[in-house]
Order: C-alpha cells, then sequence, then structure tokens
C-alpha cells in the first residue's frame, strides 16, 4: 500500500523497528548517519537500502527538516556503500520514492541502490 510522503512520522514503521533492533536485517553498513541492508524483496542482483538513522518520512521531510550535517552524512554514506558494493566501475541506481504517485511504501526515508546487472532506460518497466 502506497503511504503519504508528508505527515506525522509513524514509529511503528517497519524501518523504524530494524533501527530499534526489533526486528533483524542483513547489514551492510552502520555508521552515525545511517544504516544499509538489503531489500527483503530484491529487485536487481544487488539490491540494497541506505535509511537515515533519524525519523523523517520521505525525501521531502529529510531534505526539509535534517541538518546540513545529517545530509551530507547521509548522502556520503550511500556513495560509500555503493563503493563498498563494488559497484562503482560497472555503476548502479539509486532511487527514492516518495508518497503517492511514487508508490511509496514504507514511511521512512530511504534509497534504494540496484546494480549487478545492467539495468536498461530509467522508468522503462515502471510506467505502462
Ligand atoms: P518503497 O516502495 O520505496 O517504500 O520501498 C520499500 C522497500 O522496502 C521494498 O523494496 C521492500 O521490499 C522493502 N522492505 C520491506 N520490508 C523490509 C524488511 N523487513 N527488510 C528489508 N527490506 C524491506
Amino acid at each position: 500500500m502506497p503511504v503519504p510522503g508528508l505527515g506525522a512520522y509513524d514509529p511503528t514503521n517497519i524501518f523504524a523497528r530494524i533501527l530499534r533492533g526489533e526486528i533483524p536485517c542483513k547489514k551492510v553498513f552502520e555508521n552515525e548517519h545511517a544504516l544499509a541492508f538489503h531489500d527483503i524483496n530484491p529487485q536487481a542482483p544487488i539490491h540494497v537500502l541506505v535509511i537515515p538513522k533519524s525519523p523523517y518520512i520521505s525525501l521531502a521531510d529529510f531534505t526539509a527538516q535534517a541538518s546540513q550535517a545529517e545530509i551530507a552524512g547521509f548522502f556520503r554514506a550511500v556513495g560509500q556503500v555503493a563503493k563498498e558494493l563494488g559497484l562503482d566501475e560497472a555503476g548502479y541506481r539509486t532511487l527514492a520514492n516518495m508518497g503517492l504517485h511514487a508508490h511509496q511504501e514504507v514511511p521512512h526515508f530511504h534509497v534504494h541502490i540496484f546494480g549487478g546487472r545492467p539495468l536498461g532506460p530509467l522508468l522503462s518497466r515502471a510506467i505502462g
């Protein structure tokens, strides 16, 4: 079910529960700003999610409310995760779904990293 990208943060969302250690994840990276783990339903040979440690609903919420240090730290982490996954040479795709039209499902901001095979043109499979 898609969720709105604005409004009050729901602390019961699945990524909040992962951050609190209430449910497990296949962690690939963690620092003070970000946690990265494998997507439970991978859409590419490598499909990793990077999430900020603090509670932001969406990209809109994160870019409006987070500090400069959080924003810089988070996006540096996205690049570092992709590098550590060995994706820099062949390339990869990042994606952040925001709100209803993008079909955001989890109301905690996250960036998808897809890689491990040629991914085709942008949105080639998403638009019917
Ligand atoms: P989005 O549509 O951008 O909100 O994507 C949410 C992503 O979270 C989907 O790709 C799901 O497969 C993934 N996901 C949902 N629950 C979990 C979980 N417990 N661990 C890892 N990934 C998850």
